[in-house]
């Protein structure tokens, strides 16, 4: 109702410039890198199936039906086998139940830096992340502190130490956070208000990792030295901010894929395009991440909701302007 007076805010302004500069902060470190950027696709035959009860958007084209992207996981997987070591920032569309307006950290519409490389280790990858994460929201409070309020510039000096940044592996989380008095159940993702709650206890931003196999979609692969587990890995920031970022290493095997995706219920005809090419060989071990672009926003300037954090707010359950 009151867009066109929200628009011109100048703190709206404020954190959309913020967006800005985050986005090509963390460019810059990927080039520097070695890490060359490609365009995400819209559409495709597939997107990513884990998406923790969000919907996916279809489109009919030429009598066919494609999935909008709600990540670009698998063409990360084939470019991160040809060319080592790519990035996309891209936009992503998830129909996240109407109820996740509530969490404040969910947008239908958002941009994921999604960072992939192959010979490459979990391990270097976090490093690869927390130096990426660390050196961006460095960089705004070095250049940009007039982006950010005296309490803000405050909270950031505080929560964003110098990485590393400790690692709690799922099953020492799920026990830290009982003792805490959540009531978690093994085999699941960890509710958003125990993910959040565990920044909270760490105050600096602290790594997840080696969630259950059931609990996460097939792409991941499996941990070799501890069976039922996955190499992956999740970025939690303090400040009750929760997830910023998810990641980890793939499943590039073609029978594996085949049997894990009948396992999640898929079928495997959408999957074709893909597992031919991990037929093929083509597809090589990788690891990567995907970071929430308006999530570090909404840390960096601590905002209520994460529809703040995005020029063009698409709000569960609403959409909007
Ligand atoms: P996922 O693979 O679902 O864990 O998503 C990867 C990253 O994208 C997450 O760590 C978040 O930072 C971000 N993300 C996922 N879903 C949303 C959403 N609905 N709105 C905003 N950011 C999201
Ligand atoms: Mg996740």
């Amino acid at each position: 109702r009151n867009y066109p007076i929200y628009i011109r805010h100048p703190e709206i302004l404020r954190v959309v410039k913020t967006y800005s500069i985050v986005l090509r902060t963390m460019r810059r470190i990927l080039d520097e890198r070695g890490f060359m950027e490609l365009p995400a696709p819209i559409i495709g035959h597939v997107s990513d199936p884990g998406l923790r009860g969000a919907g996916k958007a279809v489109v009919e084209i030429y009598g066919e039906t494609y999935e909008v992207q709600s990540s670009v996981i698998m063409y990360k997987q084939l470019y991160a086998s040809l060319l080592e070591k790519i990035y996309y920032a891209a936009r992503n569309l998830r129909i996240e139940p109407p109820e996740n307006m509530y969490t404040g950290r969910h947008l239908v519409e958002f941009t994921q830096l999604d960072v992939e490389a192959s010979i490459t280790t979990a391990s270097d990858m976090m490093r690869l992340a927390e130096e990426t994460l660390y050196k961006t929201v460095r960089y705004i409070l070095n250049h940009h502190s007039e982006l950010l309020t005296y309490n803000q510039v405050d909270f950031l000096e505080k929560t964003i130490t110098k990485p590393p940044y400790p690692r709690i592996d799922y099953d020492s989380a799920l026990e830290l956070l009982e003792r805490k008095g959540y009531r978690l159940e093994h085999g699941k993702e960890i509710s958003f208000e125990a993910e959040a709650a565990l920044g909270d206890i760490y105050g600096t931003p602290v790594w997840l990792h080696g969630f259950p196999t059931v609990s996460r979609g097939f792409y991941y692969m499996p941990d070799p030295e501890k069976p039922g587990y996955n190499i992956d890995y999740n970025l939690i920031l303090p400040g009750h901010a929760g997830e910023v970022l998810d990641g980890g290493c793939r499943e590039y095997r073609y029978e594996k894929l085949v049997e894990r995706i009948k396992y999640h219920g898929e079928p495997l005809e959408k999957y074709r395009w893909f597992l031919e090419l991990a037929k093929a060989g083509a597809i090589q071990p990788s690891c990567g991440w995907g970071m929430g672009v308006e999530r570090l926003v909404k840390y960096i300037h601590g905002l209520r909701h994460i529809a703040y954090a995005s020029p063009h707010p698409r709000i569960p359950g609403i959409i909007g302007p």
